[in-house]
């Protein structure tokens, strides 16, 4: 089997790069092997699998996936890190073509040469949540993956109704997904040691809710429920339905007394569809 990078080869590359992991970027590098292979096995990754990695850093994640992948994208903004991946990949005996590797910033991208099937990623922590949304909505090829991300994000994705953890980054997910969560990963894999903990979630893509409109729509009744978390929907959403939000929510077949909080993506869709009915979406 290959041999996958370790604490001490991680130093070793971020010393040649001349490399200072920056907080901005999230570059908390996994040094443990153990920990890249558990989270690809998690992923259920196998030699039919285009796997899309966002932010593979100095590797070690690259390199546990391109052992069981049929290709590996991976995409990293830091010029230095994606230069490197390269040589890394061939110099731990991957073949060239089995690792496509690009430059570019993970938030904005829409469209890639390859439909890869399967997210696996250990992400930039201040842009978990949206880096995940943008992949589920720009990659509909993606049918599953494993992320990790910081507890408590990982604990706010899985969520479900009623509880603290739930809002809109769950219900938004869950537009497009079921997620849950997959373990804990001690602070000791990483270099730098971050000062959070993390964990990892999986997903499964499940049959769209509904159609693009639809979901712009529920989007505007998502952000505007949990901006007034504490107020019932119909207050929450006076603004968005003119004054109507009591009649609308009837007709959805919500309760307008209740809390976004305890409101299924279903039943954000009902609403959303009052929402394109009514004209009003922006
Ligand atoms: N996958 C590697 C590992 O597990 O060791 C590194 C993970 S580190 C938490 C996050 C990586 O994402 C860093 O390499 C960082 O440079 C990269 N990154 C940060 N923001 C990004 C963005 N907007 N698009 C693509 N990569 C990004």
């Amino acid at each position: 089997m290959t041999n996958l990078l370790g604490a001490s080869e991680v130093r070793e590359l971020a010393n040649k790069l001349d490399l200072k992991p920056t907080k901005k970027l999230g570059q908390n590098f996994v040094v443990d092997a153990n920990t890249c292979r558990k989270i690809v096995k998690l992923a259920e990754v196998g030699n039919k699998d285009i796997a899309l990695e966002i932010g593979p850093g100095l590797g070690s994640l690259t390199l546990a996936l391109l052992e069981s992948a049929k290709q590996v994208v991976a995409v990293e903004i830091d010029d230095r890190l994606a230069k490197q991946l390269p040589l890394t990949s061939s110099e731990h005996g991957f073949f060239d073509k089995q690792l496509i590797t690009l430059n570019q910033d993970a938030m904005v991208l829409k469209k890639l040469s390859v439909e890869p099937n399967v997210l696996v990623a250990n992400l930039p922590y201040n842009i978990s949540v949206p880096v995940l949304l943008n992949t589920l909505e720009h990659f509909p090829s993606i049918t599953r993956g494993v992320v990790m991300v910081q507890s408590e994000v990982a604990h706010r994705l899985a969520a479900k109704p009623d509880n603290k953890d739930y809002g809109s980054p769950t219900v938004k997910a869950n537009w497009w997904s079921s997620l849950h969560l997959a373990g804990s990963v001690g602070r000791s894999v990483f270099w730098p040691v971050p000062n959070v903990d993390s964990s990892l979630v999986r997903f499964d893509r499940h049959e769209p809710l509904g159609s693009e409109s639809e979901r712009r729509a529920t989007f505007a009744v998502i952000d505007e429920a949990f901006a007034k978390r504490r107020k019932m929907m119909r207050s929450a959403l006076s603004q968005l339905f003119g004054g109507k939000a009591e009649e609308y929510l009837n007709n959805a077949g919500v309760d307008p007394t209740i809390r976004g909080e305890a409101l299924s993506v279903e039943q954000f869709h009902e609403i959303g569809k009052q929402l394109i009915k009514h004209n009003l979406t922006k």
